[in-house]
């Protein structure tokens, strides 16, 4: 099997998520690092390709000539990253489909929810996959639950609980620093700060896992630091479109909660819980039953869960694996379109552009229920009302 061509924009030296795509794009085998544009700053963008094994003509200073570049050549990337900052990857992303890319973008894909509509109708129609990096869906035992979820082994869901709350912003000294400032700032977040940033990962996995959608919600935000005009705290009560009832938590001022990403799935027959500081093991409790532990690579797992386990029982696969795991199905999903062959089902979880574009809806659902005072909004996006 010959490998795939990849390419990164942003992730550059010493940035958050680029070794994560390094990492998670070569882990498999599936892909060449071939080209990149890794920095705003141009010089460094190709000192540092280079230095990461790129070559010299790939190694670009700006996307723009990255996407001239890679346009003409035979060779040209089968897939592009998208890690910069969130303002650029609507521009990004749409400019590389066109031009016949297949594109995962980071998370929030878009700044608006028109953005996120013309994505999901760009990618159907250039026929290119947009995928988008909700990674915490590919942990094994995520697919576990989606696969429990699906088989009815919990009956009807009745209420999904998720929290993605940590402490690192809990700081009021920290108010001026400017690697925070950033993000409680609209003209540089947009408009929302902790729920664009952390609470759409916690909405992705409730609807990953249930297989549903939000259709309405009601927010109560708060900065509970002054001076910051983003919200940095967020609860949400929301519905999804088969009845769920479903709580979220997001905040950043929860000292002493670290990552902080943990939900609970409560159905009819049982209950399920993961929290993704103990990645490997979902806590599962059967009506009138008692608690067992569900272990990553026992036997009997889900092939939904097996299909993106590599280490055995009791070893944990963290959050470079998962993103890790969103690259085999790409690489799968790239090589079935190219080669008119069927996608392997197993290989069909990876987040697509409709999941980026709902998390945009969600966002500005929650920013409007937020200022009227929690008031319920219908929290779908026009184009699928
Ligand atoms: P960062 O500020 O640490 O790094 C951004 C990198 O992009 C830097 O190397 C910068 O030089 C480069 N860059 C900026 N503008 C560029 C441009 N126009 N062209 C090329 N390179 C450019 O940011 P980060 O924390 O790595 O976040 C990047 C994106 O990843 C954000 O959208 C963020 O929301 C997302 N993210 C996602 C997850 C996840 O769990 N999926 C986690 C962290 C960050």
């Amino acid at each position: 099997m010959t490998k795939l061509n990849w390419g990164m924009i942003g992730g550059g030296e010493g940035s958050q998520i680029g070794p994560a795509h390094r990492l998670g794009a070569q882990a498999d085998g599936h892909f060449t690092f071939a080209a990149g544009a890794l920095d705003i700053d141009a010089d460094k963008g190709r000192a540092y390709a280079q230095s990461l094994g790129v070559a010299a003509d790939r190694a670009y200073g700006n996307w723009q000539e990255m996407l001239d570049g890679e346009k003409g050549r035979e060779d040209r990337i089968d897939l592009v990253t998208v890690a910069t900052p969130n303002s650029t990857h609507y521009e990004i992303t749409k400019a590389f489909l066109e031009a016949g890319f297949n594109v995962l973008c980071e998370k929030p894909m878009t700044m608006t929810v028109e953005e996120g509509e013309d994505i999901v109708r760009t990618a159907e129609a250039t026929g290119r996959i947009c995928a988008v990096n909700y990674c915490y869906s590919a942990y094994p035992m995520v697919r576990h639950m989606r696969h429990m979820v699906a088989s009815g082994e919990l009956g009807a869901i009745r209420c999904v609980v998720a929290n993605f709350s940590h402490g690192h912003h809990a700081d009021a000294g920290d108010a001026d620093n400017p690697r925070v400032r950033w993000r409680y700032d609209p003209a540089m977040a947009g408009v929302s700060g902790q729920m664009a940033d952390c609470g759409i990962h916690a909405l992705n996995l409730a609807t990953f896992i249930t297989g549903d959608e939000v259709t309405t919600l009601s927010a109560d935000f708060a900065s509970t630091i002054p001076s910051r005009v983003l919200e940095d705290d967020a609860m949400v009560n929301f519905r999804l479109s088969k009845g769920t009832i479903g709580r979220l938590w997001t905040s950043t001022i929860a000292i002493g909660r670290m990552h902080g990403l943990d939900i609970q799935v409560f159905g009819e027959k049982g209950g399920v819980r993961w929290h993704s500081e103990q990645p490997g093991q979902v806590w599962y409790t059967r009506l009138n039953g008692r608690t067992e532990i569900i272990e990553k690579g026992e036997g009997g797992i889900s092939e939904m869960a097996a299909h993106v386990s590599r280490v055995p029982i009791a070893h944990p696969e963290g959050f470079p694996l998962a993103v890790a795991n969103i690259y085999v199905d790409l690489a799968a999903a790239i090589r079935a379109r190219r080669d008119g062959t069927p996608l392997d089902p197993a290989a069909d979880h990876f987040p697509k552009a409709e999941a980026g574009l709902r998390s945009m809806a969600s966002v500005y659902a929650t920013v409007a229920s937020a200022k009227a005072d929690g008031a319920w909004v219908d929290a779908r996006p026009p184009m699928y009302r």
